[in-house]
């Protein structure tokens, strides 16, 4: 399982389909990506192999967009079909998130967002993570709050990351006990959970710790502690292997 978050020059598809190819060894059983391109949420998802989600994206005028969101699903709740591969999106189709870990209190939030009327599509924990941000948005003023709040809700393990409708070319990302790491390129950044996915583009990395945020568009990043919202400043570090 793995994710892999875009936002830059280039065409973000491919860019993806390859960060995702490269995390092939962490093995998988769905693969999805999403991408926001004229105000709205693009979703591809497809159970099985990479290739499969290939074939599903030739054809789409999917060249247009410059960031997006990319994962291989490792099942853990809800069987390993389309309808549970990632990315989820939350009710409003506002905003759509990767994940990789286990939301353990998934139960209890879903049925509180149950009672405040939200529905769900998949049997996923993720699910209830997206939809979990997307209420807190109704209650918070900038999605930093809003996810800063969700995280003091959650718990279990994460890496995910975050597009909203309303923000293209943004991309918020966090983690707690899985990894995620940050490459900082030029007029490009990237989120994934280990460096092969993005050494084709930057050697310039970041290690992200636990309860560490972050927001990033092209053009720059940065890192909050999750809670506080405190910028952390983070050094970058060289990789010099292939
Ligand atoms: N728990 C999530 C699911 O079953 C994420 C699995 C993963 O890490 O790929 O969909």
């Amino acid at each position: 399982c793995g994710i892999i978050a875009y936002t830059g020059h280039r065409p973000a598809v491919p860019v993806i389909i390859q960060g995702l190819k490269s995390l092939e060894y962490r093995g998988y059983d769905s693969a999805g990506l999403c991408f926001g391109h004229s105000g709205r949420l693009h979703l591809f998802r497809a159970a099985g192999k990479l290739n499969a989600l290939e074939q599903k994206l030739e054809g789409g005028r999917v060249l247009h967009a410059t960031s997006g969101i990319g994962h291989t699903r490792w099942a853990t709740h809800g069987l390993p079909n389309e309808t549970n591969a990632h990315p989820h999106l939350d009710v409003h189709y506002n905003l759509a998130l990767v994940h990789n870990g286990i939301i353990e209190n998934y139960q209890e939030l879903k049925s509180m967002l149950q009672d405040c009327g939200c529905t769900f599509r998949s049997q996923t924990d993720t699910e209830v993570l997206v939809c979990l941000i997307s209420h807190a948005l109704e209650q918070h003023d900038s999605i930093l709050n809003a996810l800063a709040w969700s995280m003091s809700q959650v718990r279990g393990s994460y890496a995910f990351a975050l597009l909203s409708k309303d923000h293209e070319g943004r991309i918020w990302a966090a983690r707690k006990a899985s990894p995620l790491i940050l490459g900082a390129g030029t007029g490009e950044n990237f989120v994934a959970s280990d460096i092969p996915a993005f050494l084709p583009f930057t050697r310039d990395v970041v290690f992200l710790e636990d309860d560490e945020l972050v927001e990033m568009d092209a053009g720059q990043w940065s890192v909050y502690h999750a809670r506080t919202l405190n910028p952390v400043s983070k050094k970058i570090q060289r990789i010099n292997w292939d």
